[in-house]
């Protein structure tokens, strides 16, 4: 198929339309076919669920060119799984997980023109989401919802290679304890908004959030996981019942141990600890990983050894292995890899 005519090695992160999106809708207790559609707009009741009390989640994957002219996706199976978990969360009715990969492909395959080609650095962002569709004005949940999928085509991360990122400890809390922290929701993201806003005023590029209860132990930031590199070379991320599940920190962890031979732990990390780190990393589809350099609590400034040039030499080969499997020069695990 020809590609369309963009410069994509110059793309930014951010929304271009395409021709097709994915789109199925939920009534009377189940879900439509389910079909493309040329439409990107919606047409809302004033009083839809989505806009009174936020009923809504979503997710962010990505497919992408392989060295060998494939088109893939990287573990839609994962995502499919969270925002089922996402929808029960938020008295949702779950879109089939099986159905949330078919509409991956499908999407996929209507858009393959805007796939951007390998070695460009950029990627198909595909994101899916669901929202309460019906009137709700007392508080309960909609009883009719829209599954949507669209794709947007998004340029490298890190146009000349990766700057680590400098970020402040937050006075604001990202999480509460049993709350929906776990979860991919809007609402999530709505009150993350005035932190970052206020953090990048104050030249900070992230937040690193710490758990609500006690303000002592790592979080993550609005939207990506933290790896941390111990001195003696052991991975470690924090635990917590209120951080999302990324699925790139997941496939992290696995890279870690399973093809570069290194421990890895998953524990509970205090913020006293942090300056004893080697490498610090924020990882999340969009990214992969962001080197750290600099964290600042209030002042009191924690520079990584790895420095503000470049990744840590361990993030590094973390960032390598598993961006060489995403793109097929390193043989991914089984099932990681879904062909389009
Ligand atoms: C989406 C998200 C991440 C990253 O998850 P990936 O599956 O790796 O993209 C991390 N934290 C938050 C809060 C998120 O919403």
């Amino acid at each position: 198929m020809e590609k369309k005519q963009i410069d994509w090695a110059n793309l930014g992160f951010g929304y271009i339309q395409t021709d097709k999106r994915y789109v199925s809708n939920y009534k009377d207790g189940a879900w439509d076919e389910g079909t493309l559609t040329d439409d990107a707009t919606i047409t809302l009741n004033e009083c839809a669920g989505v806009l009174q009390y936020a009923q809504t989640i979503f997710e962010g994957l990505k497919a992408y060119s392989t060295e060998d002219g494939r088109v893939v996706a990287f573990r839609p199976d994962l995502n499919a799984a969270r925002m089922a978990a996402s929808a029960q969360r938020l008295e949702m009715p779950v879109f089939p997980e099986e159905r949330f990969v078919d509409a991956v492909k499908q999407t996929v395959s209507a858009n393959r023109a805007w796939v951007p080609p390998y070695g460009s650095g950029a990627t198909l962002y595909l994101r899916p989401y669901m929202f309460g569709m019906n009137s709700v004005i007392g508080v309960k949940p909609a009883t009719e919802y829209q599954f949507r999928l669209f794709t947007t085509p998004v340029g490298p991360y890190f146009k000349g290679g990766a700057k680590p990122l400098t970020i402040r400890v937050s006075d604001f809390d990202r999480a509460a304890p049993h709350g929906t922290g776990h979860i991919k929701a809007g609402l999530n993201y709505a009150m993350s908004l005035h932190a970052i806003v206020t953090a990048h005023a104050e030249g900070y590029d992230e937040n690193m959030y710490l758990d609500a209860a006690t303000r002592t132990k790592v979080e993550e930031t609005g939207g990506a996981n933290f790896l941390f590199i111990t001195k003696d070379g052991k991975v470690v991320t924090p635990k917590s019942d209120s951080i999302l599940p990324s699925i790139t920190r997941r496939s992290l962890m696995y890279v870690a141990k399973e093809y570069l031979g290194l421990e890895a732990e998953e524990r509970e990390v205090t913020l006293e600890e942090v300056k004893d780190f080697a490498e610090c990393g924020l990882c999340g589809t969009a990214a992969v990983i962001s080197p750290v350099g600099k964290i600042v609590n209030h002042g009191e400034e924690i520079c990584l050894p790895s420095g503000m040039e470049k990744m840590g030499p361990i993030t590094q080969k973390l960032y390598d292995t598993l961006t060489g499997i995403q793109m097929g020069h390193i043989p991914a695990p089984e099932g990681w890899i879904m062909e389009i």
